[in-house]
């Protein structure tokens, strides 16, 4: 596999990447975001989720436990009741963060759980003991599906546990096995999904609505269409380059690279930890909700824990407006019509472009002027309580969508 930071990096795909790297940081963070990549084959949107595998932080568990327990707030079966002194003496360990897949193909048994048949035919100690799947041992990491639509087409009852784990955060998970009492779990997992909505059998939206709309952000990967990423594509898919990249994997330059990504995700987790939006851009979100008719509250959560995120991963102190603009197609793709979506995305954009002390140019094409206009405002930005009354009507006047 080609190590994650050697990947392409070009227009269409940098937004997989920006969200690939939020989703690590909010769940190293505690809170997971889940994200899922649509598109044509060949896009390599499966190749980058996978890679990320490489840039994972570690974590600390209790020794050897399964469930992955936080020695500071265990939620397991096993170790839940225990006492602080009882959980010290069992002691902690380091492991990388989770990340496993769920294929399109799986059964029940092995992604919640299943008897421990090891266990219970132990001819000295039998035992009737749970074996936890993948979904549980995914605890404060990562689980991706490729395929959703045919996992969702496929298996009503996987599908339903998933909108158990992601309906809430934290999600939680019932293991039942005939014999067994029914056991009830926390898991904290993000879940990452991709899929292609062109083949079979359509996308996600259209086979499971509410699954879809349990993915906090929808990244279209769209067909590339300048000749030099093509080219560079078709460069990268050739055998002889395939050959050559797997000598030179795990180089030295790689490890270190991927270090310096651990280090970085560590580093934002923990300024996201402190980060929060300001009231007036809540209040922005709380209007687009009203005006538009939203729907989904799901929707505008996204789009706060999206803003903050983006501006931790763009080592700014505050979220700002375009912030949110930046994150409003990847929320509303898969949960409004293509209409609404582009009244919203333009109802934003004109707005950005009115002078004013909070102006933001949001012009999609035109990264350059965004990172200026940025810049711009940290410069001059005060905090509210320095404005006088009247800039401070304009601010909200500005930000405000007209009512209906
Ligand atoms: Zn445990």
């Amino acid at each position: 596999m080609i190590p994650f930071s050697k990947l392409e990096r070009y227009e269409g795909n940098e937004a997989l990447f920006d969200l690939v790297m939020m989703s690590i940081v909010s769940s190293y963070a505690g809170e997971p975001l889940h994200i899922h990549a649509e598109g044509l084959r060949g896009t390599g949107k499966t190749t980058i989720m996978r890679a990320a595998r490489g840039i994972l932080p570690n974590i600390k568990r209790i020794r050897s436990c399964v469930y992955n327990c936080d020695p500071a707030r265990p939620h397991c079966p096993i170790h839940r009741d225990m006492s602080p002194d009882e959980i010290a003496q069992l002691g902690e360990e380091e492991i990388p963060m989770p990340f496993l897949e769920i294929s399109h193909s799986a059964k029940i048994g092995t992604i919640a759980g299943s008897i421990d048949l090891a266990r219970l035919t132990d001819c000295a100690h039998p035992e009737a003991q749970l074996l936890p799947g993948t979904i549980p041992q995914a605890h404060r990491g990562i689980i991706f599906i490729d395929e959703i639509n045919r996992l969702a087409d496929t298996s009503p009852e996987i599908t339903d546990i998933l909108l158990d784990v992601m309906g809430n955060k934290p999600g939680h998970l019932q293991i039942e096995e005939a014999g067994l009492p029914v056991v009830d779990i926390q898991v904290n997992v993000s879940v990452w999904a991709a899929s292609n909505p062109d083949e079979d059998p359509g996308s996600l939206e259209e086979i499971r609505r509410q699954l879809s709309d349990r993915f906090d952000m929808v990244c279209y990967m769209g067909r590339p269409t300048s000749v030099d990423i093509l080219a560079q594509m078709l460069k990268e898919n050739s055998h002889t380059h395939k050959i050559n990249r797997s000598k030179e994997m795990n180089d030295q330059a790689d490890l270190s690279k991927n270090e310096t990504y651990r280090q970085n995700i560590i580093k934002w987790a923990q300024n996201y930890q402190k980060a929060d939006l300001p009231d007036f851009l809540r209040n922005y979100i709380a209007r687009l909700y009203v005006k538009h008719n939203l729907e989904s509250i799901r929707a505008i959560e996204a789009m706060q824990q999206g803003a903050v995120l983006y501006s931790t991963i763009k080592n700014r102190d505050q979220a700002i407006i375009s912030d949110i603009t930046h994150m409003i197609p990847q929320v509303l793709k898969h949960r409004v019509d293509g209409d609404t979506l582009i009244k919203i995305v333009n109802d934003t954009d004109a707005r950005g472009s009115r002078d004013g002390i909070l102006s933001f140019k949001n012009k999609k094409n035109n990264p350059k002027k965004t990172e200026e206009d940025n810049e711009y405002f940290t410069m001059t930005g005060r905090p509210l309580k320095d404005l006088g009354r009247n800039e401070l009507i304009n601010t909200e006047k500005t930000l405000a969508p007209k009512e209906v």
